[in-house]
């Protein structure tokens, strides 16, 4: 199967120009986990997808990259900080398995995309980002794009966010060298966590952790990823 080719140097930066971006996207996304040579990354539900068909992500960047944001790579955000790769959100969110009668925290909001992909799926959605100028950026974004059902705090996400405790799941778009204790007590039993595990100069670990309905927690290793450290 034939990706449609890229729109570079055609790109009128219209909302119909970047629609055909993220169609061109979710196909690419398929794609890459349809390679038959065994090796493929796990494969992303649908549900999941048609949510990365219609978060606009250009709105997520600096202007000057507008016509970038649709391709499957990390961008950067400004602070010293990125985006992360689509197929990483998409893959994250879909680990955590939501639907909307549930309440998510995320740590490391960022430009606030995967925080958009979240509040899609999600009943409420609670994202902490201890760079403040980025935290009110995403909330600005978030706000004029309408999402209503999330609430964006500057500050340390590694001990959680207990007012609003328990969480359904929690995303983690930061590696830690060791999962926060604070996140496994504010999980609902039954709920997920999932979360880039491993050093700074370490192939990082994306593992997804189960807090047992009868005690307990179950760790899923997934892939080896790449992410900015957990500050
Ligand atoms: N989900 C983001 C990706 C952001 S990269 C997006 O879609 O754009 C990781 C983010 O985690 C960075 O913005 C970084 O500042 C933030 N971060 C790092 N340590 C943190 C901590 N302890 N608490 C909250 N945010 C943190």
């Amino acid at each position: 199967m034939q990706e449609p080719p890229p729109q570079s140097g055609c790109h009128d930066g219209s909302e119909q120009a970047f629609a055909a971006d993220r169609a061109r996207l979710v196909a690419a996304i398929r794609r890459m986990t349809q390679d038959e040579d065994g090796f493929a990354p796990r494969a992303v539900s649908a549900q999941v997808l048609a949510v990365i068909g219609k978060v606009p992500r250009h709105r997520f960047v600096p202007r000057e990259i507008r016509i970038e944001a649709y391709g499957n790579h990390p961008l950067p955000i400004g602070h010293g900080q990125t985006i992360s790769q689509p197929y990483i959100v998409a893959l994250m969110t879909d680990l955590l398995q939501l639907d909307k009668r549930q309440r998510v925290l995320e740590v490391g909001t960022g430009s606030g995309y995967q925080t958009a992909v979240l509040a899609e799926l999600a009943g409420t959605v609670f994202s902490m980002e201890v760079v403040a100028p980025l935290a009110e950026m995403a909330a600005h974004t978030l706000h004029e794009l309408g999402y209503g059902n999330v609430t964006v705090q500057a500050g340390d996400g590694a001990q959680g966010w207990p007012e609003h405790a328990p969480y359904d799941g929690i995303l983690v778009t930061a590696a830690a060298e060791e999962v926060p204790p604070a996140l496994l007590q504010q999980l609902r039993p039954g709920g997920r966590l999932v979360i880039p595990v491993g050093g700074r100069f370490e192939v990082q670990r994306l593992l997804r952790i189960t807090r047992r309905e009868a005690g307990g927690f179950e760790r899923e290793y997934i892939e080896p990823v790449r992410f900015v450290p957990l500050v």
